[in-house]
Formats: structure tokens, sequence, C-alpha cells
């Protein structure tokens, strides 16, 4: 498990990427532009830690956590002797300048640090994807808490012994945040079963290119549905004692092998009939951003002009950092960087993970949200790419309207521009 002994982190599908390089290419300086003056909300098994900007979502916080609490009590067998702190931040900008923990980057939604058993999270202007990382954060205090007895700093010799991998804490955690049913972990199981790279349990524990969030969830869910809920706590407990095959072994009455076999079995049972109704993408398109035509890894959010004749998308161009480039939407050819993310003074980074380059039919109304210093934004991109384009002040009631909307949707990505507190991004 390497670091994420101690850290446990939950990340979006894309925390490989380039910001992490970006860190460590230039050391681990974090940088804090406030300090916050927190304070906190007591319940019966949680110090909810907040600061005044985020008094009335600390409240809902508290009470998410409670019944999220009740559920996970009764699924793991498992009681707090003491209260766990859940440390609150108002925005990921606010998060990332956490000293909790030094882990930071846009792809971290949430951590819980083994030690004093601290779940630190920000809100994301989405409840449900805040309530989603709270219950996996919460997950990761009761695993921690079962290893280590009830005392906080305790269990490390009982955590390296177990050394339970990945697919098992993660693949947990978002079982028991996300549910059995999950369209994106579907969809990586089904492309999994039909591309014929289905991992097996000992494939996912020692192949650290294999991503356990998904196929850990559903594996787990896989059990859950199989033998119960109420068997994840018994495993969890007894694998504290017993490490993990004989844990599985007892609970399931299978071996980790039988039991990768079976799950196998049951994902290509499942979708495999599909391959006989469904055309490849391949076979009907062709991709547009490639490494060949468009080089770097990376392209993110791609947003067609109106004419369709070209379109912006967050690319890496083979470099470190992720930048707005406009391309060519027949061929591929990059044409221009529309915004340089890392050498602007005016802002920190480019969100590429959740942001996208909308441009609206009846204009080219081309925004990205960017990190400046403390609050994300809605940032207009080059301005003399639009002045050729269209005129400004259309741009402006544009860009307001697009503002408006994005704060006031579900999963609302941007933040007010006077109010960042509201804000940035769905998670993972
Ligand atoms: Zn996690």
């Amino acid at each position: 498990m390497r670091r994420t002994v101690v850290r446990l982190i939950v990340v979006l599908g894309l925390s490989t990427l380039a910001t992490p390089a970006a860190a460590q290419y230039f050391g681990q300086n974090k940088v804090q532009y406030r300090s916050f003056n927190f304070q906190s909300i007591q319940t019966e098994h949680f110090d909810i830690y907040y600061y005044p900007d985020e008094r009335g979502g600390a409240l809902d916080a508290a009470r998410m956590a409670e019944r999220a609490y009740a559920r996970l009590s009764r699924i793991l067998h498992h009681q707090f002797q003491s209260r766990k702190p859940i440390i609150l931040y108002a925005s990921q900008s606010d998060f990332q300048q956490t000293n909790v923990v030094d882990a930071t980057g846009e792809g971290l939604g949430g951590v819980t640090e083994f030690f004093k058993h601290r779940a630190v999270l920000p809100f994301t202007g989405s409840y449900a994807e805040f309530e989603h990382v709270l219950q996996h954060e919460m997950v990761h205090q009761f695993q921690y808490d079962v290893y280590s007895r009830g005392r906080p700093g305790a269990g490390v010799q009982t955590l390296v012994a177990v050394n339970p991998p990945l697919w098992f804490m993660e693949g947990m955690a978002e079982y028991l945040s996300r549910g059995p049913i999950d369209p994106e972990t579907a969809m990586w199981v089904r492309d999994a079963a039909l591309e014929g790279h289905l991992p097996s349990i000992e494939e996912m524990t020692n192949d650290p290119y294999i991503f356990p969030y998904r196929y850990g969830h559903a594996l787990w869910a896989y059990i859950g549905e199989k033998w119960g809920d109420e068997v994840i706590g018994e495993i969890l407990q007894s694998s504290a004692t017993s490490g993990l095959e004989a844990a599985f072994k007892r609970a399931l009455g299978r071996s980790l092998e039988d039991l990768s076999n079976d799950w196998r079995d049951a994902i290509q049972t499942t979708f495999l009939p599909q391959l006989g109704d469904h055309y490849r993408a391949r076979r009907i398109a062709e991709p547009t951003l490639t490494q060949r035509h468009s080089r770097g890894r990376i392209f993110l959010a791609p947003a067609l002009t109106p004419d369709g004749k070209r379109l912006a998308f967050f690319g890496d161009q083979g470099g470190f950092f992720v930048d707005l480039w406009l391309a060519d939407a027949e061929t591929g050819h990059v044409l221009q960087r529309l915004v340089k993310s890392t050498q602007n003074n005016n802002y920190e980074s480019l969100r590429f993970i959740n942001s996208a380059g909308p441009r609206r039919p009846e204009r080219a109304a081309d925004a990205a949200v960017v990190a400046r210093r403390t609050a994300a934004r809605l940032h207009r991109i080059q301005q003399r790419v639009h002045r050729s384009l269209h005129d400004q002040s259309r741009w402006d009631r544009t860009a307001a309207a697009h503002q408006r909307q994005v704060c006031g949707s579900p999963s609302g990505v941007v933040a007010r521009r006077e109010d960042h507190r509201v804000r940035d991004r769905p998670g993972r």
C-alpha cells in the first residue's frame, strides 16, 4: 500500500494525471492564503470542525455524519469509544491549504489519516457528492478504529501485519458510501469484461496500475449481494486478528482465489451477453484527439465551437501542466493554446478535472473554472480570441448567465464570483 498505509485517499479517477507530477517536480511547499478560525460542533460520535463561513453547511454535515454512523456501525458491528474528528473546508481551494495532512491537489476529494483518525474534506457544491465522500472517509475511520482497537495512534503493527490492499480498503469505502448500483463502476466493469481485462483479486492486490476503487467497489457489491452486507463487518473484524485470507474463508467459506473466480464469472455472465448487442466505439467512429494527432497524454472536456470546426480541450501536450488548447475538430491538430495555466500570476490552476470550456451555440462563450488565489472563479479565456469572434458585452452577459446556472446546479462546478464559499466541483 506504500504511502496509503498511513493515508488512504479518496481520489478522482484522474488523480494520476499531471498535477501530482508537477507537485513532485517542484517540491512539497503548500501555499496557505488565509488562516481559518476553527470552531467545533460536538455530536454524539463526532467533533465537527468548521469555520464561520461554513457554519450552515457544518450543521447539515453533523446531521449527515450521525445518520451515516448509525448505518455503518450496524453493518460493521462496531462502535466508536470516543468522538472522531471531522474537519470541514468550505471549498476545494480552502481544503488544499489544510495542514492536517500534506496531501493536496485537485484529484483529492477527501482524506482520513491514521494516527488521529481525522477525516478532512471540503464541501463540493453538491450535497450528494459531499455525503458520498463523508461516508467514504467515515468507513476509513471505522477501519482504522477496528485495527487500532479504538485507540487512535495504536494499531500500526496490526495495520502492517494485515497489510490490507487498496481494493479491500477503498473498495469497501466506495461500496458502503455509493451502494450497490453505480453507473461509473458499472461502466468500468462492463468495459473490462467486454475487452477481456477484468482483473483477478491477486492482480488487484499486486498490480499498482489497476485502479482499486472501481473494481474493489464491484467486488464488495458482489459480496454484499450474495452474502449480505453484515459479512463485511465480520470480514473487517476478523482480518484484524487473522489476516485477510482467513477472514474471507471464515465469513464466506471461500478462499480469495475461489472468490476471485466466482466474482469474475458473475461479471462475465452479466455483461458478456451484451457483446452481441453493442458496437465498440471504434467500429463506428475514430478518435479525434490522440497522442499521434494532438501530442500529449491527456485530452479532457472537449467542447466544440458552434460551427463544429474546432474544439477546446484540457491537455498536457506532453508536458507537466494541463492547459486549455484549441484544436482542429477534423484532424485533431492543435491550433493554439488558449490558457497557459502555470505562468499567469493571476491564478493558481485550471480546475481541469471538473471544468470544461463551454461554448454556447448562440455564441462562443468560452469559459473555464480556475483557481484564483483563494477562490475558484469562472474565467473568461483570452480576451483577444473572443474579440475577434464576438462583442465583449454579449460575452459578459452569457458568462454571467452561465455562472448563475452552474452555481445553482446540483453538481455546481463553479463558485459565485463574489462568494467562493458556495462552491466548487463534484468529486472522484
Ligand atoms: Zn478512501
